[in-house]
């Protein structure tokens, strides 16, 4: 294979940029050119491909966001409308496409893989909600992102003796919650796997004020409902003064920690390689800290799942 694009598609994470700049180097190491399709499949569409060069990623790694930026394009799911984007990447020969970006990129990236562009996916979202990887681009950063405001928010709420709901990100997936909630040292999390009786919540939370809790902390995912709607409930059956605090696109963006930059590195000079043995119809992942490749068949096959050691953990450190 001697040209090959990349893009970055759907909600931007922090790492993205990592993963485009090992993509074009490790390209660029083996002779192979490689272009950069801004805007996602939208700039496919628009021919908005340009040539990349070493210095094209240098000053990148360390970036939030993703400076190949990205945009949502429904009507890439036409046939007639990828089409357009196929004839781009042939009139310039470009024979393979690494596709940075979550599940619904990987569906536009395997319709390109049967239409004849050869594929590869890279798992690019905060939400740890991909299959065939342990750990998605962009997850430890946002992680982080969420303990340090957890860990804001226990001063103020231990200074007035508050109860505080934090609503994080995460989609359908109950990840970020978890695992915030687990470092945050959380009273309780509310995940969308998981039903849990408000009331059984607002119980916790009254034992421990008898025991002279001074705050407490709850962690609710997205996917649940909103810290609002938790508040509202929880309302219900206790009398405590309650906050909310949404986290919101901040969790999205920020410098990518050292565990994604190194993820994002190892990912995308893979993705290289996989394209240059002529592979596609692939996502590639990191499995107990091995590269792996999946089909994106397999990943669409099966269900997330939360790890459930770790939420009965989370409970019983909670008590
Ligand atoms: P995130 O979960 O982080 O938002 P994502 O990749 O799942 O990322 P989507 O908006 O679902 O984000 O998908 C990104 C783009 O992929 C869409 O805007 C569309 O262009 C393309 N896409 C999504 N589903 C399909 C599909 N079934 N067929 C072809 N293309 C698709």
């Amino acid at each position: 294979m001697k040209k090959i694009a990349v893009l970055t598609s759907g909600g931007d994470s922090p790492g993205m940029n990592a993963a485009v700049r090992a993509v074009v180097r490790k390209a660029l190491f083996h002779d192979v050119e490689v272009y950069g399709v801004y805007q996602g499949y939208l700039g496919l569409l628009n021919n908005n491909i340009k040539p990349m060069e070493r210095g094209s990623v240098g000053d990148k790694i360390q970036r939030g966001g993703t400076f190949l930026q990205s945009a949502r394009c429904p009507e890439f799911k036409d046939r007639e409308v990828r089409q357009r984007g196929i004839d781009n990447l042939n009139a310039l020969g470009i024979e393979g496409l690494v596709v940075v970006g979550g599940d619904g990129s990987y569906r536009g990236a395997q319709r390109l893989s049967e239409e004849g562009i050869k594929t590869i996916g890279i798992p690019g979202t905060i939400d740890n909600d991909i299959n065939g990887t342990d750990f998605t681009i962009g997850f430890d950063t946002a992680l982080n992102t969420i303990i340090d405001a957890i860990d804001k928010i226990r001063d103020t709420a231990s200074s007035h003796e508050r109860t505080f709901i934090v609503e994080v990100m995460g989609r359908d997936a109950g990840d970020l919650a978890l695992w915030s909630a687990l470092a945050g040292g959380a009273e309780t999390v509310l995940v969308p796997e998981h039903k849990k009786d408000i009331k059984e919540v607002a119980d916790k939370i009254q034992q421990g004020i008898e025991r002279g809790k001074k705050h407490s902390i709850i962690i609710v995912a997205e996917g649940v409902m909103t810290g609002e709607e938790c508040a509202d409930q929880l309302k219900k059956y206790i009398n405590v003064d309650t906050r909310v605090s949404v986290l919101g696109h901040m969790q999205r963006g920020g410098s990518p920690s050292g565990v994604d930059r190194v993820l994002a590195s190892r990912l995308g000079a893979y993705a290289v390689e996989l394209l240059m043995a002529g592979e596609s119809g692939l996502a590639v992942g990191i499995q107990n800290n091995k590269l792996t490749k999946t089909k994106f068949e397999d990943i669409f096959s099966t269900q997330h799942v939360l790890d459930e050691r770790m939420y009965r953990l989370t409970n019983e450190l909670s008590i």
